[in-house]
């Protein structure tokens, strides 16, 4: 077996990869834009949006800052309590915007309650939340989040970082009232790097009429203007959206509720093997992520030693972010994983276990 359990790029399913070798054709031409409108058709079953999402070239990087840029003139409340929210704000901040922190320790949740209080401080006009901390494995409580933003703020617009859950783990974009969402290719949606994809509600697009200098490549007035007419301002990245179509095809026939379902088992497995084996995830139960849990290392694995280890096999996990370097790891469960991957994985990790 090959197989990679890190937090993206994931692996690819052969027929997506291959997808891509379809020849180029002009982008200003009926063909183009009739498979373009039929992705965004599809990514709109995936995002349970009937609004718009929009399939721009970049990684996911780039939708964090065409959202804050975007979305607010200049006070944004930035909720950190990881590495990609602590991007968030940075990329809000470098875009010139007055962000406020909302801080919980790396490996808690942005509580409803603190969001609420902060709310009430000062007017914001976005908030920033990441749905899956993938430094972490945290989940948070996005849909209680909202609900608290709806209630204490509603006219601050809900910005959300859904990179590394979005398509694994449901995520109701509508009935939530998140106004502008965001992921990249390479994670749940199992395609190779390069795309980001977003969707953006009727009011998101209101606000940013608003806003002063939007730029050009990420305006996302610019990108409606374009969307509308199934097109991008800029060449877009045809190969990739090859890819795409055949990749949605695959998991719309597979059926997302049956998608989701299988990630939270593979998620249950891993966490429940760790604690089995003297270990155990750094969140909390309830808040444990679906697509990559994160197991404090309590038994003072070598993860580089157990990553060549693994290697050997073809396998690879992914040592834990930043400062949790070593003090945890990740395991990596998205995208096209199944269960007798896991199955093998756990398997060669006992074995390795033994060897220490
Ligand atoms: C990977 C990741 C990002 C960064 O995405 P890129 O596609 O590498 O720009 C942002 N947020 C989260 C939660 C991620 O997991």
């Amino acid at each position: 077996m090959s197989h990679m359990f890190i937090p993206g790029p994931v692996d690819v399913d052969p027929e997506v990869l291959d997808a891509q070798t379809k020849p180029m054709i002009p982008h200003r031409s009926a063909e183009f834009e009739q498979i373009f409108r039929g992705t965004e058709a599809k990514l709109k079953k995936v995002f349970l949006t009937e609004t718009r999402v929009f399939q721009p070239p970049s990684s996911g990087s780039g939708m964090q800052e065409t959202g804050v840029r975007n979305l607010a003139q200049k006070d944004i409340l930035s909720c950190v309590n990881g590495a990609f929210s602590e991007r968030w704000y940075q990329v809000a901040v470098t875009n010139g915007k007055q962000a406020d922190r909302l801080e919980a320790t790396w490996g808690d949740i942005i509580e409803p309650d603190k969001l609420a209080d902060a709310l009430k401080k000062k007017s914001y006009e976005a908030v920033t939340i990441v749905h899956n901390e993938t430094s972490t494995g945290v989940e948070n409580p996005l849909k209680e989040l909202a609900a608290v933003v709806h209630e204490v703020s509603p006219d601050t617009l809900i910005l959300v970082d859904a990179v590394s859950s979005l398509g694994g783990v449901k995520i109701e974009t509508d009935a939530w009232g998140l106004d502008f969402i965001l992921t990249s290719s390479q994670k749940c949606l199992a395609l190779p790097p390069g795309m980001s994809f977003a969707a953006a509600s009727d009011r998101a697009l209101a606000k940013a009429e608003t806003v002063d200098n939007r730029g050009w490549y990420f305006d996302l007035l610019r990108m409606e203007k374009h969307r509308v007419k199934n097109s991008t301002a800029m060449t877009p990245t045809m190969s990739l959206i090859w890819a795409l179509d055949v990749q949605l095809d695959h998991m719309l026939a597979e059926g997302l509720d049956d998608r989701y379902a299988h990630h939270a088992a593979m998620a249950e497995r891993v966490q429940a093997w760790a604690k089995e084996n003297g270990m155990e995830p750094l969140a909390a139960e309830g808040y444990r992520s679906k697509t990559v849990s994160t197991i404090k290392n309590l038994r003072g694995v070598d993860i580089a030693a157990l990553n060549k280890y693994l290697l050997d096999r073809g396998m690879r996990i992914a040592n834990g972010y930043g400062d949790l370097k070593n003090k945890t790891f990740r395991i990596a469960h998205m995208g096209e994983t199944q269960m007798h991957h896991i199955d093998e994985l756990l398997e060669a990790f006992e074995t390795f276990l033994k060897t220490m």
